[in-house]
């Protein structure tokens, strides 16, 4: 091929997992280009929206709390790098019935790797967080390591010092098909041709576009998030005395959310959204009907913030797995393009460890966290 400019790896999509293993294959000064379809910090894929959850007791599954604490971490080394505040801790409230998933889950990873916690009676919780009114029989788990990040300034940040350490971005600019061999990969976008030793793909709700036929069984789902009208008194909803949340308010479904920030008080349920195709068919618009279900939900435990007005609402996309495990694997007929990002909509809070990990895998074929249960294979089997 002629005119084509080398690299040695292109990473695909420069959202939350894109921009971190841009980042740290820059700091190895690995030749990396970035491509990303749209214009940087857009709002049309997974990592937007002002904030994300952060905790360390990690109810889905214990396997995660290693992770977590190195992108805890890494996301502190961010801010150190970056000098910008990334990330709040302020503590963590998992809320649910003593038996449901929440709860046991949480105290699970807490006891298994050792972390410290308080199980909380309902009492104890208006005591010390009196925004919150959680209903009799619930119990609340405090995990004092949780917090929240601010998705734009660390996706912003990881491709700002990528930039800085040597890496191309091209935005506005589409991939529209690759190709690999043992010599290399040939990416062909919207605009030019580019070879590279090895690929990354990591365009997270896009992915199957970029798979031809190793279709992979995701499920891509609209999710929608609201900021409300602090009620008063209105210092209860700041992060002094307002930890981020997850209340499981039905079997295995939850609602959560953050304290104040500039644009009210966010919460949103997850996994009760609408199945669509592919993230351009998500309807953008937010309705009424949309926000009854989780002003019901919040009725339980912040029974002010469930009537107040809404003063925002915005959508965001998940891309589901099955097992809502997440995808970091090689591709099964081409050892130099490493598939990534499905997260199944808790993936932000690792994403400095998983750039991490996804620049050893390219770098030097392994990694030091156990990645067997992100494997393809059990995706095929599922
Ligand atoms: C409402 C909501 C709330 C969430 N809350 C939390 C939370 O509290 N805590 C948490 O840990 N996680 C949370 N998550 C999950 C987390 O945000 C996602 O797992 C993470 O942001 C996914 O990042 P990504 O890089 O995989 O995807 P994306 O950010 O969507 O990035 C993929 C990128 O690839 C680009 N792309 C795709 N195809 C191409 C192509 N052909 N050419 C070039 N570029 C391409 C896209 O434009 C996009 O920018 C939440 C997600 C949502 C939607």
């Amino acid at each position: 091929m002629t005119n084509a400019r080398e690299y040695d790896v292109i990473v695909v999509g420069l959202g939350a997992m894109g921009s971190a293993t841009l980042y740290h294959l820059a700091k190895r000064r690995i030749r990396v280009l970035g491509l990303e379809q749209f214009a940087p910090l857009h709002n049309r894929g997974s990592s937007h929206g002002d904030s994300r959850i952060i905790r360390e007791t990690y109810f889905e599954h214990p396997l995660y709390v290693p992770l977590v604490q190195r992108a805890h971490e890494l996301w502190l080394a961010l801010e150190d790098a970056s000098g910008k505040a990334l990330m709040t801790v302020g503590g963590g409230l998992m809320i649910g019935p003593a038996d449901g998933s929440v709860v046991t889950g949480t105290l699970r990873s807490a006891r298994e790797h050792n972390l410290p916690h308080e199980i909380l009676s309902s009492d104890e919780v208006a005591k010390r967080f009196p925004a919150f009114e959680i209903i009799g029989d619930l119990v609340a788990v405090l995990d004092p390591r949780a917090g929240y990040l601010d998705p734009e300034s660390c996706t912003k940040a990881h491709i700002d010092l990528a930039a800085r350490a040597g890496a191309a971005t091209h935005f506005n600019e589409r991939v529209q098909s690759w190709d690999a061999g043992r010599d290399g990969v040939r990416v062909v976008t919207t605009t030019s041709e580019y070879v590279a030793e090895k690929l990354v793909l990591s365009a997270g709700s896009w992915l199957n576009t970029l798979l031809g036929e190793l279709q992979l069984p995701l499920e891509i789902e609209r999710q929608t998030v609201s900021w409300f009208e602090p009620p008063e008194p209105a210092a209860s909803y700041q992060s002094q005395r307002f930890p981020i949340y997850a209340y499981e308010f039905k079997p295995g479904v939850i609602c959560y959310g953050f304290p104040e920030m500039a644009k009210g008080v966010k919460a949103s349920v997850m996994h009760d959204g609408r199945i669509i195709r592919n993230a351009e068919e998500a309807d953008r618009s937010v309705s009424d009907a949309d926000v009854r279900p989780l002003r019901t939900a919040l009725q339980d435990v912040l029974p002010d913030l469930s009537r107040s007005p809404v003063r925002d609402s915005t959508t965001c996309i998940f891309t589901n797995t099955p097992d809502h495990d997440f995808v970091i694997d090689f591709h099964p007929q081409h050892a130099n393009v490493l598939i990534s990002s499905p997260c199944s909509g808790h993936g932000f809070k690792f994403a400095s460890a998983i750039g991490e990990l996804q620049a050893d895998l390219v770098s030097t074929g392994s990694s030091r966290f156990d990645l067997t249960p992100f494997r393809l294979n059990r995706l095929r089997k599922s």
